[in-house]
């Protein structure tokens, strides 16, 4: 008998009486532990740990431990290795992905949600905040009392929730019950989006039976969003031939450029055929806050389902989406899970309020999961925190960064903005006069971007506008400021010139 089957033969040592070998106690003694390395971390200093990998993955690549190594070892390897080495994404130079590290308050409200409100399963202080951090967010972005609207894991699970009513929705004209039937008596479906779609959009269509390929992507206009002509042309066509028109999803605020779909215009189109209007504003939504832009997002009228995800530009901790549905019973048939005894639940209409889940919105019946953490913590830590001027102020300096960067390429010859700046994403390239094939100037941009990557000040990403490689700026970081913007400028400008003068060779294809 091996070890591993001796152990797991007698489930363990097996004393009834002893303790569980887990600790349970001293909290505060293990987060004092970890508290100075991450301190230490969001100082971001040095080079970053990316690169140190020959030394903490061998490390950290141990057997399954058949004896547990106690408490002290676990917080050591936190310390020294874990911590140290991880994503840099808080530091203020970073703007590569729309997506940040929290800020300290949500931070510390969604450890305190982990401890004391693991679940939403009773009428507690913080599942009650759950709620209402959900209204809040709710009347932040405009969004009618009569709107559902729940918390998931982010933007993906969020689209997904919004495109499984809108299934709901398409299919309950037809006198089908998606949810509770399947599909099977379905004609073929279709969806609409323009050419910036989010792919977890494709994927959700996918989960929910409709395939990837229901997907028509709607040309986009010269400004890079949605073409209402397109669109009404394409939802006539596929009426014509007997497809079944499931949404029109809109996007506010794209990830490749930050352009916003034309909210107002979209929503008519849809409403005038029937069809369920989706807005994704993972990124974007909060674009609304600023005076600038807002006039884009139409007020979200004739929106019947809203992504929103406050991991990104409210710098909640990663795992916050939430999703706001115009209807709370078509969203309840959509998700509902049978009834079972142990989920001890009377129907909403019936139940006692004198039990201890009296208050609470049965949330299971409106999106995926059962057991949950809290995300509406974070969610009113930081509006409590700073309030909707606090968050607006934020937006305001992020699109300040964009338009700084945009502004900044306007005056230096050998560099070429590529979008203008519409929320806090600016697309722009190095291009010396004398390089002029795409081709070159694609590998050139690509090796500044790498450079500059790799001296650690700023952190861009690349893609694409149109053909062209971009060197992309999102700024959605609360530690960014306008210096960071400039800093970038100058790093690519600094990165592309002594490339270009270095040696031409180097930048050929
Ligand atoms: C980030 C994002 C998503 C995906 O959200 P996750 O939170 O990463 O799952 C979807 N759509 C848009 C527009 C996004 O910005």
């Amino acid at each position: 008998m091996s070890e591993f089957e001796h152990i797991s033969s007698r489930g363990g040592s097996g004393s009834v009486d002893r303790p569980d070998p887990a600790s349970t106690d001293g909290l505060s003694e293990a987060v004092a532990e970890l508290l100075p390395a991450l301190e230490q971390f969001i100082r971001f200093e040095g080079k970053d740990p990316a690169g140190r990998r020959s030394l903490w993955k061998p490390a950290l690549d141990e057997p399954l431990p058949l004896q547990g190594a106690g408490p002290q070892a676990v917080l050591e390897t936190l310390r020294s290795l874990v911590i140290p080495n991880g994503l840099r994404l808080g530091a203020p130079g970073f703007s590569g992905w729309v997506l940040t590290m929290p800020s300290t308050v949500p931070a510390a409200a969604h450890f305190a949600g982990m401890i004391s409100a693991p679940d939403h399963g009773w009428t507690t202080a913080a599942n009650f905040i759950e709620e209402l951090a959900l209204r809040w967010l709710r009347e932040l972005l405009g969004l009618p009392d009569s709107y559902e609207g729940v918390f998931t894991s982010g933007g993906s699970v969020a689209n997904l929730v919004g495109l499984g009513a809108a299934r709901q929705h398409a299919c309950e004209r037809l006198g089908l019950d998606a949810a509770g039937e399947g599909l099977h008596a379905l004609p073929r479906a279709r969806a609409y989006a323009g050419e910036n779609a989010h792919r977890s959009v494709h994927r959700a269509l996918g989960v929910l039976g409709l395939g990837r390929q229901s997907l028509q992507v709607v040309p986009s206009t010269d400004q890079g969003v949605l073409d209402v002509a397109a669109l009404s042309e394409a939802i006539r066509r596929d009426q014509r031939a007997g497809l079944v028109p499931i949404a029109v999803i809109g996007v506010a605020g794209d990830v490749n450029t930050g352009a916003v779909d034309p909210i107002e215009a979209v929503a008519g189109i849809a409403h005038d055929h029937g069809i369920w209007f989706h807005v994704d504003g993972a990124y974007g939504a909060f674009g609304i806050l600023d005076e600038r832009v807002r006039p884009l997002f139409g007020e979200f009228r004739g929106v019947d389902s809203l992504v929103v995800d406050p991991h990104k530009w409210m710098a909640a901790p990663v795992g916050c989406g939430a999703v706001f549905v115009r209807d709370r019973d078509l969203l309840s048939r959509t998700f509902t899970m049978e009834p079972a005894e142990y989920l001890e639940e009377e129907p909403p209409s019936e139940r006692d309020l004198s039990s201890p889940f009296d208050e609470l919105p049965p949330i299971h019946h409106f999106a995926l999961e059962l057991s949950a953490p809290s995300r509406g913590l974070a969610v009113w830590a930081v509006l409590k925190e700073i309030g909707v001027a606090g968050l607006a102020a934020r937006v305001g300096r992020h699109l300040d960064c964009a338009r700084r960067v945009a502004d900044r390429v306007r005056v230096t010859e050998e560099l070429e903005l590529l979008a203008e700046p519409v929320l806090s994403v600016c697309c722009f390239r190095f291009r010396p006069p004398a390089i002029t094939d795409e081709e070159r100037l694609a590998l050139l941009n690509n090796e500044i971007a790498r450079r500059v990557r790799a001296r650690g000040r700023c952190v861009p990403s690349t893609t694409r506008v149109g053909r062209r490689l971009a060197i992309r700026p999102a700024f959605i970081n609360p530690r960014t400021t306008l210096a960071d913007a400039d800093a970038l400028v100058d790093e690519v400008l600094a990165a592309g010139r002594s490339l270009v003068e270095g040696a031409g060779a180097q930048v050929r294809p």
